[in-house]
């Protein structure tokens, strides 16, 4: 008699699964995973799709780990099928390099990605009002043209959470942005009774935050979203030079236009990127990030 659930947390040798049907986020069962597992080298993740029956004691046991879709390793998470790549509009200020950096990551990773521009209250109220409005519009003008859908939060005012809230259905998710932007803030606005620690509580407490939290998943109206940030760790030693070129969007689509085969869009003559860089097609900003990215690669390579 087996039921079919999704891993919500891993404690202490505990698997808490979540049963697939509609059944309300209370209804998580502690299961203990079959040794089977141990022998097969196998280990249950948060997130896995597993087949658990019930004990007596109304405990369960993780029968069966069903195929992934995807791992994640930092949250250790699989089948995550969705990134919100959080950027302010300011404080700290806009770096495309680092969104850039982000969509190599996730893009390597196969999840789909989705762009969110926080702290918008800011492009109508502080010290950096127009910063923070020329920011937001080059997110805009850069990166919905290529298929990445931009949202636009205040969590401060509360504005913007229902479309994300929205899109967030039905999938597993997992947000990423480098620190401040203010990604807990956003959580704790979309998931309602969540009080994930801000940074100026943790300053406060004299504590960084996630320090030795382990990730968890939480529900929101029939989707899930893990509770730490990934794509933490952004060196590119798990990327193939090769790869690159496939992790930005618009060269993935034109490199078979390429005289070459294995192009690197760098030099070489014939190369249907560059064409497209000439006549204003692809913007300068993501061509420099590739080039830079490719030779901090190239470098890495070298010394180790
Ligand atoms: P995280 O490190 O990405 O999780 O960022 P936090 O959620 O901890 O927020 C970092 C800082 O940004 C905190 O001081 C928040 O109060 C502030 N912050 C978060 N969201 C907003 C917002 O929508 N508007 C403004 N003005 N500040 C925000
Ligand atoms: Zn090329």
């Amino acid at each position: 008699n087996l039921l079919k659930g999704t891993i919500v947390k891993a404690l202490s040798g505990y698997y808490y699964v979540r049963a697939k049907d509609d059944l309300p986020n209370s209804a998580t069962v502690q299961c203990r995973a079959r040794g089977v597992f141990k022998l097969k080298g196998l280990s249950p993740l948060v997130g896995d799709n597993v087949l658990y029956s019930l004990t007596e004691n109304g405990e369960g046991t993780v029968e069966e780990l069903l195929p992934r879709s995807s791992e994640l390793i930092r949250p250790p998470v699989a089948n995550i099928d969705l990134a919100i790549l959080v950027f302010s509009v300011t404080e700290p200020a806009l770096n495309l390099q680092l969104l850039d950096k982000f969509l190599v990551h996730i893009e390597h990773a196969g999840i789909p990605a989705v762009l969110c521009l926080s702290k918008r209250d800011l492009e109508n109220d502080g010290l950096e009002t127009e910063e923070a409005q020329a920011a937001a519009a080059s997110v805009n003008r850069i990166y919905r043209p290529l298929g990445y859908e931009v949202y636009g939060t205040s969590s401060r005012l509360g504005e913007g959470i229902e479309p994300l809230q929205e899109r967030l259905k039905g999938h597993l998710a997992v947000f990423a942005g480098q620190s401040g932007v203010g990604k807990s803030s956003l959580l704790n606005a979309i998931v309602p009774g969540l009080q994930l620690e801000t940074n100026e509580i943790s300053n406060r407490l004299g504590r960084g935050k996630h320090t030795t939290r382990h990730v968890e998943l939480i529900e929101i109206g029939g989707g899930l979203v893990a509770d730490t940030p990934g794509f933490s760790q952004l060196d590119f030693t798990e990327l193939g030079i090769e790869d690159l070129g496939y992790c930005f969007v618009e060269m993935r689509k034109l490199s078979p236009n390429c005289k070459f085969r294995g192009c690197t869009h760098v030099h070489e003559p014939g190369c249907a990127v560059l064409e497209a860089i000439a006549k204003g097609e692809i913007e300068q900003s993501r061509h420099d990030h590739y080039v830079l990215f490719l030779a901090e690669m190239k470098e890495k390579k070298r010394r180790y």
